[in-house]
Order: structure tokens, then sequence, then C-alpha cells
């Protein structure tokens, strides 16, 4: 074991991956980070011929080097099996010359299921390992997808129970209706008489009670979340960047060795970021073209070097990404600080006092990998019905949103270097935006009746995961008050 791990903010912290996907943040509010980013240890020709899972192996061997083989292979093979429904777990699919990573195959048809799936079970791993003999209890606050995923991932995974709080009122019917469905005898799902920012601000609230603390200690439990910032969902995220380049190579579209592209619609900075750590362990990638929508926090950072959220917050139709804060972000910025807590830690602090920072010259020029765009809701909606009418192929407004900003990095740059788009929903996670941006006549319909309008014209079956809620039961119908959240939290600890 070589690999340690290191906060954002506190050069003096060093822990081991089990125990960076055990505590999620550092204490000092900080990111963990590899010390350093390891090299692929197979060649390209080697990993076109492996498996997702093998690939996956590969890759996560050399972030988590304190798994053994055994405990590695076994998270890999619960997460990446028949919960999805292809055995290439992400398909590549290419049209009007691109190439799209679809990454929305698994149980809730977005791609926070490709971390979510193995989370739980590099979570029980590591607490193994630490001799936690605590049960790990998710707590976990939702404006919709994340919950929905997180509950997909941790439904009847021994040693875990998981509580996701979401906003009555602020989430979408189809949303909720996945929600309120899910099976499992460990999962519980809690609306709100709140807001989202109620819902995050309750559940911080539970995590930060020193005395819920010591009583959940006592009955054998221990709080962990499922946020996006754990290593535990970010190492996962590198995997199908090697796999997508392995398939072109098998596949004959690229000579090994050959550079590409990859375009990410992009919120909080997840999973371009997994991208930039995979460019980093060798993939042959050239540009890192970050995709916006109106909340283009992003696209101003890369063009002026000054990150700035005091703006309005818009709702877009690709809601996934409407972020102004976008965490994983600190990541980078650490790293073009020069590896420095202290630089990094002030700027943070900025962030957090103004609302801004702005970075140097110097660490300006180290941003050259990446290209960063927008797309406006208009230009995102003419993308999904020009693809369909010239391709047949039908898109979702988020990969719309990255689909949009290639074409503008294409007019800009003349690159004609392969390109990878990162497909991130199912277009039948988001029917009614998707169907309305094709043919303004949807209108009428009922979300139901959109959707097998959707499998009509785009020929693709309509996923398991919408056929289920159709008809399924609602297993969750407790309300509460804002105030009433850690009481819940109790009531179901029987403590
Ligand atoms: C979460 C999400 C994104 C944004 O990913 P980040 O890793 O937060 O940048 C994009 N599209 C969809 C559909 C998502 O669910």
């Amino acid at each position: 074991m070589s690999l340690f791990y290191r906060s954002t903010r506190d050069d003096s912290v060093k822990v081991t991956a089990s125990q960076a996907i055990l505590k999620g943040l550092a204490a000092d509010g900080g990111l963990y980070v590899p010390e350093q980013i390891p090299a692929l240890d197979k060649s390209f020709e080697e990993l076109s011929k492996m498996s997702y899972q093998e690939v996956a192996y590969e890759v996560m061997k050399l972030m988590l080097d304190d798994f053994t083989e055994e405990e590695l292979k076994n998270c890999i093979n619960k997460a990446y099996d028949s919960k999805f429904d292809t055995k290439v777990i992400a398909p590549l699919v290419k049209a009007d010359g691109a190439y799209y990573l679809e990454l929305f195959h698994g149980s809730t048809i977005a791609f926070k299921d490709m971390a979510l799936s193995i989370l739980p079970h590099l979570l029980i791993t590591s607490a193994k390992k630490n001799n936690v003999k605590n049960e790990i209890v998710i707590l976990t606050a939702t404006s919709g997808d994340t919950g929905k995923a997180a509950l997909a991932g941790f439904a009847d995974v021994k040693g875990t129970k998981i509580i996701v709080f979401y906003p009555k009122h602020g989430v979408s019917p189809i949303q909720e209706k996945q929600m309120v469905t899910q099976k499992g005898d460990n999962t519980y799902v809690i609306g709100i008489n709140g807001n989202f920012d109620d819902a995050q601000t309750g559940v911080k609230k539970i995590f930060g009670d020193k005395e819920l603390e010591k009583v959940m200690n006592e009955a054998g439990y221990q709080f962990s979340s499922a946020n996006s910032i754990n290593i535990g969902r970010l190492v996962p995220q590198i995997v199908y960047y090697v796999y997508a380049y392995a398939r072109l190579l098998a596949d004959g579209e690229v000579k090994a060795g050959e550079a590409i592209n990859v375009v990410v619609p992009t919120g909080n900075f997840g999973n371009i970021l997994a991208a930039f750590y995979a460019k980093n362990m060798g993939l042959p990638i050239h540009k890192l073209i970050c995709a916006s929508n109106e909340n283009k926090v992003l696209y101003d950072f890369f063009t002026t070097g000054i990150y700035d959220r005091n703006r309005e917050f818009v709702l877009t139709t690709s809601p996934s990404m409407d972020i102004l804060i976008s965490s994983n972000l600190e990541r980078l910025i650490y790293r073009i600080a020069g590896n420095s807590a202290e630089k990094n830690a002030s700027l943070m602090q900025s962030l957090k006092e103004s609302g801004k920072y702005e970075i140097t010259d110097d660490m300006k020029a180290q941003l050259s990998d990446f290209y960063g765009n927008y797309a406006t809701e208009a230009e995102d909606a003419a993308m999904i019905k020009k693809l369909y009418e010239d391709t047949g192929y039908v898109i979702d407004t988020h990969t719309a949103v990255a689909a949009s900003v290639y074409e503008k990095y294409q007019k800009e740059t003349g690159d004609t270097t392969k390109t990878v788009i990162a497909s991130t929903a199912s277009p039948y996670k988001f029917t009614r935006s998707v169907m309305d941006a094709i043919d303004n006549k949807y209108d009428v319909m009922s979300d139901f009746e959109l959707v097998d309008e959707l499998s009509k014209l785009s020929k693709v079956k309509v996923p398991q995961a919408i056929e289920d809620i159709r008809t399924a039961p609602v297993l969750h119908d407790t309300i509460c008050d804002v105030d009433k959240m850690c009481d819940n939290v109790k009531r179901i600890l029987h403590i």
C-alpha cells in the first residue's frame, strides 16, 4: 500500500483510501485528494479486450490500493450486475460524428448510478477494514435524483440503513414516485414540509449533533453520507472513460495512443474531474470540454479565472446541473495551486465569505487541458430536435447541453479529434422536456402517454425503471415538519 489521501485544506491530514471513503469529508472541511495520481499499468491493447468489470478493477486497484484484490472484485461484481440493463454497462453510440457514452443503463436511468451502485459496497468494506463494528446509517437530503440513486444503491445492502429526506412539494411527480415506491427493508423515505435547503440544513444539523452521535454509537450506529465529494464516488467514475477508450480501440475507431476529446455536462464538477484524473493516469485525452447550462459559473471561471457565485440562480430543464457551487472544483484548484492546502483554503474561505475568488495567472496557465462553454435553454432544445431529425437518436436535456457546447467548440477551433460525449441521463428521465423540444404538439399529453410516444419515436424500449413506477405501490408515506426530522431518525433507529 503506497497511495495516501490528503485534505485540500490541511497538509497534516494523511489517510488511506478506505479511511477517506468512510469519512467522506475531512474534519477541516477539505476534500480528500490522492497524493499522486498513479499511472495505468495495463496497455490499451490489453484493456481493449476486457469487460467493464475487468477495466473497473484495473483502474480502481490503483486508486484504492489498500483494498485487496478479493475485496475490490467483490465490490465491483456486486455493483455492475443485472441492475444494469446491458451487459456492457456503459455502451457507446455513434451519432452525427460523435460517440455518446451512455451512462444511464443502471437502476435509476441516470449517471449517478455508475458510482452509487458501488459506493455502498466500498463503504461497508472500508468499515470492516477499519474495524468499524457499527451499522452505517446513510442520511441524505435530496432535490430528486441523488436520493433515488442512493436508495437504489443501498437497498438491502447488509450493515447499512438509508434515510432520505426530500421536499414534499419540491420534486417532480416522477421523482417522488420513484422514491416512495423504493423497496428494501433498510430504506426510509420521508417528505418534509419545506424546501430542499430546509432538508439540507436539517440533515447537516443531525450530522453535527454530538449528543445524538453518542447515543447512536451506544446503540451500534454511525452516520455516513453518500455525498458526491466522497472519493468512493469519484474513483468509480474514472473507469468509464478508460472503458470508452478501450471500446473505441477494440472497434477500430481509434489507434492505440490516439488522443480523444471528452465533453461532460457539468454541475458539481465530479464527472469531469474523473475524466481529468483518467487523463492523468495516462488516458490520451486532448481537451476536457466542460459544458454548463445557463448557470454558467464554470464557463465564466474558465474564461476569466474568477469564480463568482453571486448571481441569479436559473431553473433550467437540465436541473441536475443547476448548481452555483461546484464542490469538486476544489480538487482542481488545490492541484493548480501546486498542491497547496494553504493557498486553496484561503480561496475557499473567500468563496465562503464573499461568494467569489480569483486565481493567479500562474494557476490559470495550468487550465489549458480544459475548454468551457455553455448552452442556453433554446440551444439545448434545438440540439435535441436537430439530432433526432438528422439521426433518429434522442438525447436528454443534460446530454444536449454537452452536444451543443461541443458544436460551439468545433466551430471555434476546427478541431477534428474524435470526441466522446458523456450522456448522463436517459431521455425517459426528462420525457416532457425532451418531447417538447422535438414538437410542441406533445404539450397536451400526460407523462405516461409521453413515455409511450417517446418509445415509438426513438425506437428504444421503455426502460424497466419507468415501467416499474407505473404500477408500483407506495411504500413510504411519512411526512414531517422540519423540526421533527431528528425525531424521525430516532424513531427509525429505535433510540
Ligand atoms: C449529477 C448530474 C450531472 C452533473 O454531474 P456533476 O458530476 O455534478 O458535474 C449531469 N447530468 C445529470 C443527469 C446528473 O444527474
